[in-house]
């Protein structure tokens, strides 16, 4: 069967908007994760980092390499003592081979770029049985990369693990390379430690996190310190409430400097804060040492206490605009990146359901395209449209023939609504069923159209926002989603539970029929 020349193009509608998703996603990864790539890239970056370097106030760099030296001892022997214990470092620790011990890291830290720790560690565990080497990797599908990282979100993250991994098997050259990393952890230790506090979204900043990451990585051990400053971020330099009295890194922090020069201004003592305080006697005598060492090899009067004060000429310090607040102390940095709200869009998406199928029911899904938003996973059928939801049945049924042929109009029913955030996106699908009860099994042969059992649909590359919506038309969800802040459910027995007395906005709905309609 034919697709329609209009339901094709409804869909390169969608696909193009996806893709512009898809670059947005893209974009918010990309301070974060994208780094220059290519034979030149190495020595490109080092270009740029010293013409960057060459413009930045003293204030927001490393001094000297002793300075360097110090941070890199006292950051790795804290991450020695009070590292937790976490499946990728098991794994890394035990790989001999530095090829796979990279290759072990470089998955988790992927996964870790915008998820949680609790939530990765059982995709990581699952996606290192599957596949263990880069090499195994290389040779799996985008549908089993897809298949696997279902629910895990921010889906380009495994397609271009597996484009990596491609690469990188062709090109022979080795993975290991001592090199920085900046993820969102590590923009907030830097940010602080160098009082950064200009936009850490912007450009400029972003480049200045990146070489500051590559100057600090230290080249005997890139592994463990690139971890260990992910750590600090995760567990004591934390977005609200950093514990800075246990951090490895106070003594050469710059936000710490700043919020006790305020404090002993206010005072006229610096008090506990001159030493850290911590829980760990040997780590405390440890840093007391490093302390002692650096205070003697290090110049008191190399140091700049202040970057070009009140001139609002630097462009890594907050403009004029936003100043100091002294409620915050060290969180002061980084600065909010200015976000815009979400983009709203809607969708119409329907399941479709064989009760009388061969071998048990099946439901139909269809697969998105392979670029652009949540590319190549399955979903069911669905279209764009209009909030407005007048002509949302005549579109979605011509979507849904448009892979199956003709169905019967007057079964469409609308169930409810899912509303789920992609990145940049807030998209609220309303939801629709038919169940093609007492008809003749429909069958399709186009490539990208699946009948699944309920099962297979379970395990199967769909996203988080699909599961969501089958349970709408499953009628098992109770009404709010619990558990994630993505997405919300509603059904219609829900609302109206929820509105006694109100219109509802589904009360506009009726099943649809159409002359038109078969
Ligand atoms: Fe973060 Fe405080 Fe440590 Fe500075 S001293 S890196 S602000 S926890
Ligand atoms: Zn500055």
């Amino acid at each position: 069967m034919k697709k329609p020349r209009a339901a094709a193009g409804s869909r390169s509608r969608h696909r193009k908007q996806s893709s512009s998703q898809e670059g947005r996603e893209k974009r918010a990864l990309s301070s974060s994760q994208a780094k220059p790539s290519g034979p030149d890239a190495g020595l490109a970056r080092r270009q740029e980092e010293v013409v960057l370097q060459a413009s930045v106030s003293p204030y927001h760099l490393f001094r000297d390499t002793a300075e360097v030296t110090v941070l890199r001892k006292n950051l790795l022997s804290w991450y020695d003592l009070e590292k937790r214990d976490l499946p990728w470092r098991r794994q890394a620790e035990g790989e001999m081979d530095l090829d796979r011990r990279a290759y072990a890291v470089w998955v988790s830290e992927v996964m870790l770029q915008q998820t949680q720790v609790a939530t990765v560690i059982n995709y990581y565990t699952r996606w290192m049985q599957k596949w263990p080497t880069l090499q195994d990797l290389a040779s799996a599908s985008l549908e089993e990369v897809n298949q696997l990282w279902a629910g895990l979100g921010y889906y380009s993250r495994g397609r271009r693990l597996q484009e990596g991994a491609r690469k990188q098997a062709d090109s022979q050259t080795p993975l290991c390379q001592a090199a920085g990393v900046v993820d969102g952890n590590v923009v907030r230790v830097l940010c602080r430690v160098r009082a950064i506090g200009a936009d850490p979204s912007s450009t400029l900043v972003s480049q200045h996190l990146w070489s500051l990451s590559q100057q600090l990585v230290d080249p005997a051990r890139p592994g463990d310190f690139n971890q260990a400053a992910m750590e600090l971020g995760a567990t004591v330099c934390t977005p609200q409430r950093p514990r800075c009295s246990q951090c490895p890194m106070q003594s050469l922090c710059r936000a710490h400097q700043r919020v006790s020069h305020l404090r002993k201004g206010q005072s006229g003592d610096l008090g506990s804060d001159s030493f850290p305080v911590t829980s760990c006697p040997v780590y405390a005598a440890q840093m007391e040492r490093e302390q002692l060492l650096a205070s003697q090899s290090l110049p008191s009067s190399g140091d700049v206490e202040e970057c070009a004060p009140n001139t609002g000429q630097c462009q890594l310090c907050a403009p004029p605009t936003e100043p100091w607040d002294q409620t915050l102390g060290v969180a002061n940095f980084p600065r909010k990146a200015s976000r815009r709200p979400p983009r709203e869009e809607c969708s119409a998406t329907c399941v479709l359901e064989q009760p009388r199928a061969v071998g048990g029911a099946r439901i139909l899904l269809v697969q998105r395209p392979n670029s652009g938003l949540l590319a190549g996973l399955w979903e069911f059928p669905s279209v764009t449209v209009e909030p407005s939801r007048q002509h949302q049945p005549k579109a979605l049924l011509q979507e849904l023939q448009s892979w199956v042929g003709p169905l019967p109009a007057t079964r469409l029913q609308h169930l409810g609504q899912v509303v789920h955030t992609f990145s940049h996106i807030k998209l609220t699908y309303q939801v629709y069923g038919l169940t093609l009860e007492e008809q003749t099994p429909v069958t399709t042969s186009l490539p990208g159209v699946r009948w699944l059992t309920r099962e297979e649909f379970h395990t199967a590359a769909v996203s988080t926002a699909m599961k969501k919506v089958f349970r709408v038309y499953e009628g098992q969800q109770p009404g709010t989603c619990k558990g994630s802040k993505r997405s919300q459910v509603s059904t219609l027995s829900r609302q109206k539970k929820l509105s006694p007395g109100q219109k509802v906005l589904d009360s506009f709905f009726q099943p649809y029929t159409s002359a038109g309609a078969p």
